[in-house]
């Protein structure tokens, strides 16, 4: 499905969805340079950091019985099991920040994507895919912050994702960057500043 280009069609809750390895966290944060209207959650995760990731600002790095306390407690809008890993959306500053009116985008995988389509269905869905499978292991390899059994596990998930890229209101391949942005934009109804 396209999404019509209005200038009156604001979009409010945006779910970013694509395989590991594709490219979402450069474009995400090139979209919010462009956009500082836009608001991106900070998922909490039981994952340890990557060199170079900061608690609250890339994730909320939380022990694995916290997060499943958060589970009991519902607060999180959306969870999914990831690579042996939990991710999950805390679901008040979500809930906080769209009803003072910003846009919020969610950064999730294919099971957090389908419980938001099912709980807010006037989210929109941008799939980001690959140019092609080769390409993209050869971009997790490339990277560098995973060790085999991750990789593997990245790469047998990433195949399921890639099915199920029909399921989203629009989908964006990230041959390259620029275009992948701006059609990231486009089909966003954004604006470029
Ligand atoms: P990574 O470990 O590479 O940072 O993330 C692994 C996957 O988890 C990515 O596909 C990312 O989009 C997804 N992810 C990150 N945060 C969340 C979240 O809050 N919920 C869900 N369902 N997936 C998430």
């Amino acid at each position: 499905m396209q999404i019509m280009h209005s200038s009156s069609l604001r979009c409010r809750l945006i779910v970013i969805t694509g395989p590991s390895g594709v490219g979402k966290g450069s474009l995400v944060k090139q979209l919010l340079v462009r956009h500082p209207e836009i608001w991106l959650s900070v998922s909490a995760t039981t994952r340890s950091p990557r060199e170079g990731e900061i608690n609250g600002e890339h994730y909320f790095f939380l022990e694995k019985d916290r997060f499943k306390e958060l589970v009991r407690n519902e607060g999180f809008l959306e969870w999914a099991e990831f690579a042996g890993n939990s991710y999950g959306t805390p679901r008040k500053e979500v809930k906080e920040k769209l009803s003072s009116g910003k846009d919020v985008l969610l950064e999730i995988e294919l099971k957090g994507a389908r419980q938001v389509r099912k709980n807010f269905p006037e989210a929109i869905q941008i799939f980001l895919a690959p140019p092609s499978f080769e390409e993209l292991e050869r971009r997790i390899r490339g990277r560098g912050t995973d060790d085999e059994d991750a990789i593997s596990r990245r790469l047998l998930r990433a195949k399921e994702e890639l099915k199920a890229q029909d399921e989203f209101d629009a989908v964006v391949i990230n041959a390259d960057f620029e275009t992948a942005l701006l059609e990231l934009e486009e089909k966003l109804a954004l604006h470029r500043l």
